[in-house]
């Protein structure tokens, strides 16, 4: 009976070891978040609004958010 109790004993560790060798490793160093491409800002040569590359308005003189701005700026240069 003593081999019973010394089989469920390493039985009891055999399982203790697996379920520790089945866990997935503690990320040491987790990985940063996924940040969002740091995105090149323009300034509205008009009111001097920041704005995404994406969104700018080339123009004379600079770029702008919006054509009423580009207007009144190409407008004030004389153009
Ligand atoms: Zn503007």
């Amino acid at each position: 009976m003593k081999y019973l109790l010394l089989l469920v004993l390493l039985a009891l560790v055999f399982f203790v070891l697996g379920l520790k060798r089945s866990r997935p490793r503690e990320p040491e160093s987790r990985k940063p978040p996924p940040v969002a491409q740091p995105q090149t800002m323009l300034r509205c040569a008009e009111c001097g609004m920041h704005l995404p590359v994406g969104e700018a308005l080339p123009g004379k003189g600079g770029v702008f958010c919006s054509t009423a701005h580009r207007n009144s700026h190409e407008a004030r240069l004389g153009g």
